[in-house]
């Protein structure tokens, strides 16, 4: 029998395995419910760690001062199975970037930062307007041995057929196309350039590549459609090998400890600010939600590893680690779902990432949460990317989701605008009881849909969720 042929009811009688389990996992959303609006620490922690430890990029001291913090607190929590796993990286360190164009005849500066992993460069060519930055935007025009300007979102009038690609994808396509230098813009508005990994392989990319705000970007493609601009650039910035650690507490299952849900979130920042929303709230959430199982004495049939990853920004290094030690361990057929919290906030929904077998089960118990929250609407999305730490797991054919969450405002990612002036208590809250809740109720469940993706099921849920052509470009398509 297929799993979405079950009744709503026997879903329920088979979610916590007791003889009225909607009044079982009442009580405990209930209890939940209490707890985070009495003794929440998420937000002070949130704010703690964005004002004494500053930006946390992986590799500098203050993230290591921040690893040692959360290990500490997962331990003052009670959990007695808490563990480093460390690794070493290449890590990109930001010197300088200077931009300057002749909009009017005379060379001007525009307030640009370098996008990681642009090397130290040093180049003068006339710009070329290449629109979004997608293959076809470059149909008819010559970047080769020009500056290319592209958007890193989707401008207005791009037909909504066409999905937006990753930066680093549409950089390695600017530098096929023999592009000297790139100024990416920053999609959102708030007049700031953003800043955000570029490389594919981890390694510097070939020219050096700039984002300049939202707002400046309008202007100089304006510019560029009434006459012929030349741009200066200038950028040095270095690479090493660095160290970083992510965070790992287990909480042992008493029916199927060899059963998993990985509820993870990386605690790496950029360079430029806190990142308190990305992403100091999944990781405020995720410490919170490991507190409140340990505070309320919550039983689990399966384990659940709670993890910090480091190095998400700079490329999803803890969470391959993670992945990797667990297939060296024999244990990664006993993940049965990785919850990824990456930027965290106003949750109301869940987004399941095409994966359809857990469909029925996440919306019957969305059904019993939004019971006991208002602001929760059970909605349930399927959009798939592979930007974060959820994906090393995808790609093993384990099932991953996220909370879906509302930004109000969006304006500070990846920018220097992202402190803790733009989050409210309620708002990390209303993530940190839904997705506890969740948890809670995914792991005590007698048996789980997840299943893990064989080979060839993989490769045709990676075409089907429009996967394949990034992995192409970046080189990791495996199939012919
Ligand atoms: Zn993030």
């Amino acid at each position: 029998m297929k799993w979405r042929c079950l009744s709503g009811i026997l879903i329920l009688s088979l979610l916590v395995g007791c003889k009225n389990p909607r009044l079982h996992l009442l009580n405990v959303f209930k209890s939940i419910d209490l707890e985070v609006s009495n003794n929440s620490q998420a937000y002070q922690l949130l704010t703690d760690i964005c004002e004494r430890y500053g930006p946390r990029m992986a590799g500098t001291e203050s993230a290591a001062c921040v690893e040692e913090l959360t290990a500490l607190l997962f331990r003052s929590y009670g959990y007695d199975n808490v563990f480093f796993q460390p690794f070493t990286f290449n890590q990109w360190q930001r010197g300088t970037a200077r931009l300057r164009i002749d909009t009017s005849g005379i060379f001007t500066d525009f307030p640009a930062l370098a996008l990681a992993y642009t090397p130290s460069g040093n180049v003068s060519a006339p710009v070329v307007d290449a629109g979004n930055g997608m293959p076809d935007d470059y149909a008819g025009i010559d970047v080769a041995g020009k500056i290319v300007l592209i958007h890193l979102g989707l401008l207005p009038d791009t037909p909504p057929h066409i999905r937006n690609v990753h930066r680093a994808q549409k950089l390695s396509l600017a530098i096929a196309q023999g592009a000297v230098g790139c100024i990416a813009v920053n999609p959102v508005p708030g007049n700031l350039p953003t800043t955000g990994n570029s490389t594919l392989d981890g390694g510097m990319i070939k020219i050096p590549a700039v984002s300049i705000s939202y707002e400046q970007g309008a202007a100089l493609r304006s510019c560029l459609s009434r006459k012929k601009c030349t741009a200066r650039l200038n950028t040095k910035n270095t690479c090493t090998p660095a160290n970083a650690r992510n965070i790992v507490a287990r909480l042992e299952g008493y029916e199927f400890p060899d059963e998993t849900i990985v509820v993870g979130a990386h605690l790496d920042s950029w360079d430029i600010s806190p990142g308190a929303l990305d992403n100091a709230s999944g990781a405020v959430s995720v410490l919170d939600i490991a507190r409140i199982f340990k505070t309320l004495d919550l039983k689990v049939r399966r384990s659940i590893d709670f993890v910090l990853f480091m190095a998400e920004e700079q490329g999803h290094y803890g969470s391959e680690l993670y992945v990797r030690e667990a297939k060296h361990r024999n244990q990664l057929e006993g993940i049965r779902y990785m919850f990824n919290h990456d930027m965290t906030v106003n949750t109301y929904g869940f987004n399941l990432m095409g994966r359809y077998e857990s469909e029925d089960l996440i919306r019957e118990i969305g059904t019993i949460i939004s019971r006991t929250d208002s602001s929760f609407t059970n909605t349930i999305a399927h959009f798939t990317y592979l930007g974060s730490d959820h994906a090393p797991f995808l790609m093993e054919g384990i099932s991953t989701f996220t909370p879906l969450c509302r930004y109000q405002p969006y304006h500070t990612y990846h920018t220097s605008a992202d402190t803790q002036q733009y989050i409210t208590p309620e708002m990390i809250n209303s993530n940190i009881r839904t997705s506890a809740k969740m948890i809670y109720a995914l792991a005590n469940s007698p048996v789980l849909p997840a299943v893990q993706l064989n080979n060839e099921q993989l490769r045709q849920y990676l075409i089907d969720n429009q996967l394949q052509e990034e992995l192409v470009v970046s080189g990791d398509w495996i199939w012919n």
